[in-house]
């Protein structure tokens, strides 16, 4: 018989009660589930100097992904050096950083099944200019550089990027 308050077993030895439970297994980043998966997601000077944050966010919760931080960040060039460094033999780089440090970006932790890959979906490619209608790159962005979003592009680099921007707490 299972409890109805925890969903725990009972069981009896020698005429006394006992309760176990089961668990769901945990992933090595501490999500239940399976597929379930954290994206580090960043909305970009562009997005919320057009006043598109909530469009964007109602976006991602529509797809069914969860809020599991929030927070509003004025980025550095030393988190840019790391966080952008597969950019910075680009001649253009320091446009980039600029773009990024312009205003605050609102950082955001999603959960959700294949969160990685279909939020990266969502968003479209890297260049808005080029992104079909229907994705937030396409509808939203206006150029290859202000394209609204950043998205983690791998369940490894997401668990790297959620502990760069909440690592020390903040994260439900
Ligand atoms: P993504 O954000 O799609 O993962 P990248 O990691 O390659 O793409 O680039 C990070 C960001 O740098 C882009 O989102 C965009 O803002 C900017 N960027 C990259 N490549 C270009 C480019 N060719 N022209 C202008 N901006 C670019």
């Amino acid at each position: 018989m299972l409890c109805a308050g925890c969903g725990a077993r009972e069981f009896w030895v020698d005429g006394e009660i006992f309760f176990t439970r089961t668990f769901a297994l945990e992933s090595k980043s501490g999500i239940s589930g399976a597929n379930m998966e954290r994206s580090l997601i960043l909305l970009k000077p562009d997005c919320l100097e057009a006043g598109n944050a909530g469009r964007v966010i109602s976006r991602f919760e529509e797809e069914g992904f969860e809020i599991r931080g929030a927070r509003l960040i004025q980025l550095t060039d030393e988190v840019l050096e790391v966080h952008y460094a597969h950019l910075m033999e680009l001649s253009f780089y320091s446009n980039i950083a600029d773009f990024m440090k312009s205003r605050p970006v609102l950082a955001l932790v999603l959960e959700g099944e294949n969160a990685v890959a279909r939020i990266r979906e969502l968003l479209g490619p890297t260049d808005s200019t080029k992104a079909p209608a229907g994705t937030i790159r396409g509808d939203m962005g206006t150029s290859g550089m202000k394209n609204v979003c950043h998205a983690s592009d791998s369940v490894d680099n997401a668990a790297i990027e959620v502990e760069r921007f909440f690592g020390d707490g903040g994260v439900v």
